[in-house]
């Protein structure tokens, strides 16, 4: 089959690899019908994340049919089209079983093509099949479910549950990548009132507005004021950090009023600082994480049912053999307008 691997810093090739087989008798072998680049993707190309071997397929969200499974697979069946999780994980120890299957402790708890073999391939193998996909109605298209293996239940968990919204509130995103993009939408299932949105570049900000952002800010506009007199002087009740860097995280803590939630998403390469000092007196929460996936048989009953709209994500396509063209397009955002990049079997 065709896969890409990650060659060492700066180095990819969409390249001949093995077929991958059964190993585990809880696996599936899952034909890659759709598949997207991720920002993770990028680092781990550039040799930011440390944990990724040379030879390493990449890639963490793909739907698929399943062509495969191990004897202790009960939930899935060879022509089963599945949503693949970013996550792996065991199903049945005490994480698994509060749905933290990020912290999987049964052997599982790993994001595809990081420290397992990932989904940007012809073919992948799944562990814990049961737990790790999840079938698709047949209403719902690839590409609509596409944004469901990461972006939609990262933005939902980690930053609009989390954060907390509430119907009539002010929610501030700070971050319009995917995931701002997709927690503005996430966020809209809790009914707050307004949803503000801060980023530096003009499209990403045109692009919220498109999601259905009520306020876009730039960075260099004073968000402070600006939030401060959109909430009567009080600031907002939650604010949702999706960029990953000190200054975006610091600034969502002055953003949010006393008793407010800090839902950060951002993946951080650096320390931020905490005012302990200011953020005690004025209550406020902070929360973080990884995503754990829980939210996705939610998310995918909304899709079906037409109550979560993941139209717009997808901003360019491609065959599946058009892997470096595509990444071509991802890496360089400023030039494309791209938001995600979608692959398809042809
Ligand atoms: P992205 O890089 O596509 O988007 C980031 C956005 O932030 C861009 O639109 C950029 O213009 C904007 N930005 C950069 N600096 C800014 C500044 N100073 N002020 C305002 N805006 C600024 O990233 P993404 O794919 O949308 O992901 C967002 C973050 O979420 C990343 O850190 C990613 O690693 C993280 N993430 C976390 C999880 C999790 O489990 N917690 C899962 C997936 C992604
Ligand atoms: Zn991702």
């Amino acid at each position: 089959m065709k896969a890409l691997v990650y060659d060492g810093p700066g180095r990819r090739a969409w390249t001949d690899h093995p077929d991958p087989g059964l190993v585990d008798d809880t696996d599936a072998i899952v034909r890659i019908d759709a598949v997207t680049i991720c920002g993770t993707d990028l680092h781990i190309l550039k040799g930011d994340v440390p944990t990724v071997e040379r030879g390493r397929i990449l890639g963490h969200e793909a739907v698929g049919t399943v062509v495969a499974t191990g004897s202790a697979v009960t939930g899935r069946r060879p022509g089963d089209r599945v949503l693949i999780s970013c996550i792996s994980s065991c199903g049945r120890c005490s994480y698994c079983r509060t749905a933290t299957y990020g912290q999987c402790r049964g052997g599982g708890g790993w994001v595809l093509g990081h420290r397992i073999d990932g989904v940007q391939a012809e073919l992948a193998r799944i562990p814990f099949a049961d737990t790790s996909t999840h079938p698709l109605p047949e209403q719902v298209t690839d590409e609509a479910a596409l944004s469901l293996a990461d972006i939609m239940p990262t933005s939902y968990e980690v930053g609009a549950r989390n954060g907390r919204v509430q119907p009539g509130d002010t929610v501030v995103i700070v971050g319009a990548g995917p995931i701002g993009l997709a927690a503005i939408t996430t966020s809209r299932l809790f009914s707050p009132t307004t949803v503000v949105v801060i980023d530096r570049e003009p499209a990403r900000l045109s692009a919220a507005k498109e999601f259905g952002a009520d306020v876009l800010l730039r960075p260099d506009e004073d968000p402070e004021v600006a939030v401060a007199e959109l909430t009567g002087g009080l600031g907002a009740d939650v604010a949702i950090e999706a960029v990953g860097i000190p200054e975006t995280f610091e600034l969502c803590t002055r953003l949010v009023r006393p008793g407010g939630h800090v839902a950060n998403v951002g993946v951080h390469g650096q320390p931020a600082t905490l005012h302990l000092e200011d953020l005690w007196i004025r209550n406020i929460t902070i929360t973080t994480g990884l995503v754990d996936t829980s939210s996705t048989p939610l998310l995918l009953r909304m899709l079906a049912a037409g109550r979560l709209d993941t139209s717009g994500l997808v901003t360019h396509r491609f065959a599946l053999d058009e892997m470096d063209e595509a990444y071509d397009v991802f890496a360089r955002p400023q030039e494309s307008d791209a938001l995600k990049v979608a692959l398809f079997r042809t």
